[in-house]
């Protein structure tokens, strides 16, 4: 399976091929946002809204956005169609440009645009049918996690918390409240009432959260978007963790105690199946 075939600012051409200066500004400060779109039967799940949050993460680091929405769906289409396998991810990323070193913004700097794809991998099924295990710990990220800067340095180190202690992902508490997950959004069910977080500037907004509220309304699910405090998450019937990778997942423990009895709880088991269903429609539709 070939998937490297990548675009940079303008051209197509194989991954290691590919070369960004040195002085590029997402290189020397971190300095540009990404998106991640999973591609289901090569059609873009979402896009217009990867489109729309690409278009906030640029507005929120003041970089103007090089393409128009129809020049990138283009592009991601043309990406898609050079890289084999039917579902995929798609990777792409802004940057402010190659200057000279100064942290304020370059006068004349043009944007580097680079994608790829990579084959789209969803969860096993062990993880779907037995949940994962989890670690938590302080979100000492900065106060626009709002925006999808490629300066994840942050994320980094939390998700290696997890990785050194043989888990799945590390849920983040900032303040007494539940923010998120080092690549993931996380809801938490009590008493068979489904509670998010609220989209602020403390969280990514992410897209498959806003599938998941989707589906609870539509499917008149109890639900309530508000702060959802530390003890109140340690005290959770369920606990889920969601990304357009990791679609819905059941959170079975949290720092080595068991997250309710221990097993993907109900509302989850019928939200995932709602997801898979939701999935298939929209697809169908695309195709
Ligand atoms: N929060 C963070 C910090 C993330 O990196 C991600 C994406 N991996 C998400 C939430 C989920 O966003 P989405 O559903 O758009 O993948």
């Amino acid at each position: 399976m070939t998937s490297d075939i990548v675009y940079l600012n303008g051209e197509f051409m194989p991954l290691n091929e590919a070369r960004v200066p040195v002085l590029d500004r997402g290189f020397i400060f971190g300095d540009g946002v990404y998106e991640v779109i999973p591609v289901y039967s090569r059609h873009p799940f979402r896009l217009a809204e990867h489109l729309r949050r690409l278009q906030n993460s640029l507005d929120g680091v003041r970089i103007a956005n090089p393409l128009s929405d129809a020049e990138w769906t283009r592009l991601i289409g043309e990406i898609v169609a050079r890289n084999d396998g039917d579902d995929q991810s798609v990777y792409l990323q802004v940057t402010r440009g190659v200057a000279k070193r100064d942290h304020a913004f370059p006068k004349d700097a043009k944007q580097t645009v680079f994608l790829m794809s990579n084959p789209l991998t969803t969860p096993p099924a062990a993880q779907i049918n037995d949940g994962v295990a989890t670690i938590s710990a302080s979100d000492f990220r900065w106060l626009r996690c709002d925006v999808k800067s490629v300066s994840l340095l942050g994320n980094c180190l939390l998700k290696q918390m997890a990785v050194d202690a043989g888990v799945a992902e590390t849920l983040l508490f900032r303040d007494g409240k539940l923010t998120e997950a080092s690549s993931c959004n996380v809801f938490v069910v009590k008493n068979g009432v489904l509670l998010a977080p609220p989209k602020n500037n403390l969280v990514l907004p992410g897209i498959t959260y806003d599938v998941v509220l989707e589906i609870a309304r539509a499917r008149e699910f109890e639900f309530e978007v508000r702060e959802v405090s530390e003890a109140e998450t340690r005290d959770a019937d369920e606990i889920w963790i969601t990304s357009s990778t990791k679609e819905v997942l059941a959170v079975t423990r949290l720092d080595g105690r068991p997250v309710g009895n221990g097993k993907p709880g109900p509302l989850f088991q019928r939200m995932h199946a709602l997801y898979q269903e939701f999935k298939q429609t929209v697809m169908r539709r695309a195709a």
